[in-house]
């Protein structure tokens, strides 16, 4: 009795002082954490040269094999063995209910640089890739700025990029997947084989189609730097226009930029980014800034000042590509709120950011429940001409800043044709002259103003009413994220026609989950943000 008193109190003390918490354990564990990492690749590297791709991936189909000769009523659902708090997800899935198949695949197999491609194992993560290509020259065409993400996981999630107004989500960037399928089969796929209707329903299948144990992707000739042009907006139509105009969205004919961003500090104020691969000579040496130094300010809170005057200056490509990684885009202000504080950066800094996986680690189930009753982590892709509607709704509520926007090509692949999760736009939205209409990521993360000013809030209202915003205008939630869906209002946002037709074919029911079934909240996230909801109008 005593005990469990102590207990509850220890674990309320731990949830009052998170912030405390992640600097004294989770930042020195996180460091460590990654020491080890680092120490496994090398042996992982080390002892795979003793085994080959295919050796590694028959070890796969073996499991897949051996499950199926199971008795029906021991036949769990398969997925992989990779614990939850390694992914960059929200949510928990709860792998305890599958039958877990360990996916043991680190390496990069081949570049192509003939044709412009790399071929890698799918727990490659970013920071990997970025080491082994940019010094040859190279970059992947899509990426995301979280170091940890992993190759596979963008593939069959979702990844976006400040280069997407130019190429498209991560999956346009993918030239074939190699999966193993619920048969144990090994299958190459790619958009013009047989298994092309796979090709389109593998992105944001999140592991419910197959096991993905190798990808071709795309790459882009670089150079060493980023020339980077901050351009203030005072307006919301300012920057809702001059978006518009730099995406290449109002004309296909356009020179755009390589890269293209825009972050919103106040729903008036705005930088957009403007990157263009540069090299550098002694004129412009000075202008050279390495952002991702440990003891420099977080890029964001960079970018705002030049919200007074324009600006301009050379980013190092590595440190461009991984511009948002230390402060996890803004998400660590919220964690560690004297973060950015220059004696903190200077001191600890090179401890950030606290890695995902040891935040995941320590949550305990009343830290989750505050996470999404009490935070907001969504990304969202909307038509980019609806931005001013967006940053409203989100404004109206969230009521958080800043607002990340990235432009996004979102194609037409089959004339209007079932082509997977994500429809066709509509025609009346096409780039004119396109089989494209230009899109963008909403990112919305941080405490909302409500909360932090101890106003009434109902997560699930404001959740629900943003879905419903997204579903009206045409757009998707990324499914990293908690999602407050009903089944049916999902299959609404997403289109099921292509994925079920797939599920059938490639033998899916009864070996992989769902895909509501696998991205949905392992919580009760309606009642439990009502609950909240209610506690704060109290
Ligand atoms: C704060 C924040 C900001 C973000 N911002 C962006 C952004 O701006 N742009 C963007 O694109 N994304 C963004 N993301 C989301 C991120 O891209 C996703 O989480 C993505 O899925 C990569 O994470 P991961 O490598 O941990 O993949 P995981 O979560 O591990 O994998 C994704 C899914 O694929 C399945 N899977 C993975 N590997 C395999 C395999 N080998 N076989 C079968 N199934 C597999 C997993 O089970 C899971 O369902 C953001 C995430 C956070 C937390």
């Amino acid at each position: 009795m005593v005990l469990g008193t102590v207990k509850a109190k220890a674990i309320r003390w731990l949830e009052d002082n998170r912030g405390l918490v992640i600097v004294l354990f989770c930042l020195p564990a996180s460091f460590l954490f990654d020491l080890f990492i680092q120490f496994r690749i090398w042996l992982d590297r080390k002892l795979s040269a003793t085994t080959s791709h295919q050796q590694r991936v028959q070890k796969i189909q073996d499991q897949v094999t051996e499950w199926s000769k199971l008795p029906d009523s021991e036949q769990k659902p398969l997925c992989t063995a990779r614990p939850n708090w390694l992914s960059l997800s929200t949510t928990f899935f709860d792998k305890r209910k599958c039958h877990q198949v360990p996916i043991d695949l680190h390496d990069v197999l081949s570049l192509d640089e003939k044709n412009l491609t790399v071929t890698v194992e799918p727990n490659i993560t970013v920071r990997e890739i970025c080491k082994f290509l940019i010094p040859k020259g190279y970059t992947l065409a899509v990426t995301l700025e979280i170091g940890d993400a992993t190759l596979g996981g963008l593939a069959f999630g979702v990844g976006m990029t400040t280069y997407s107004h130019k190429v498209g989500l991560y999956q346009e960037a993918i030239v074939s997947y190699e999966v193993v399928t619920a048969d144990g089969n090994v299958i190459t796929v790619t958009d013009s084989n047989e298994h092309s209707d796979l090709f389109y329903c593998l992105p944001w299948s999140h592991g419910t189609l197959g096991f993905l144990v190798g990808l071709t992707l795309r790459i882009v000739k670089v150079k060493p730097y980023v020339h980077m042009e901050y351009i203030p907006c005072h307006s919301q139509d300012e920057y809702c226009k001059k978006i518009m105009e730099l995406s290449g969205a109002t004309d296909k004919n356009t020179k755009v930029a390589d890269y293209l961003e825009v972050t919103i500090y106040d729903k008036n104020e705005a930088v957009i980014m403007v990157g263009n691969f540069a090299d550098v000579d002694s004129k412009s040496n000075a202008k050279v800034n390495d952002v991702c130094w440990f003891y420099k300010p977080w890029f964001y809170k960079h970018v705002e000042t030049f919200l007074k005057k324009g600006g301009e200056e050379y980013i190092p490509l590595e440190s461009y590509l991984l511009r948002h990684n230390r402060a996890i885009f803004w998400v660590v202000e919220s964690m560690i709120p004297f973060g950015n504080h220059p004696v903190f950066r200077a001191f600890l800094g090179w401890l950030c950011p606290p890695k995902p996986a040891f935040l995941k680690f320590t949550t305990t189930q009343a830290v989750r429940e505050m996470t999404f009753a009490k935070q907001v982590f969504q990304d969202i892709v909307m038509p980019l001409d609806t931005l001013k509607e967006q940053v409203d709704t989100a404004v109206k509520l969230f009521d958080t800043y800043p607002l990340l926007v990235y432009p996004c090509r979102i194609y037409d692949h089959k004339g209007g044709a079932p082509q997977g999760q994500l429809r066709a736009p509509p025609k009346s939205r096409l780039v004119p002259g396109t089989n494209y209409s230009m899109f963008n990521d909403l990112g919305v993360y941080g405490t909302p103003g409500q909360v932090e000013r101890r106003e009434p809030y109902n997560p699930t209202h404001a959740m629900r009413a943003m879905e419903k915003f997204t579903r009206d205008v045409g757009g998707y939630s990324f499914l990293y994220a908690d999602i407050f869906m009903s089944e049916e209002e999902f299959n609404e946002m997403f289109d099921m026609t292509l994925y079920n037709q797939v599920r059938l074919r490639y033998h899916c029911d009864g070996a992989f989950p769902r895909l509501y079934d696998k991205v949905k909240p392992e919580i009760d996230v309606i009642s439990i943000g009502e609950t909240y909801a209610v506690k704060k109008e109290e």
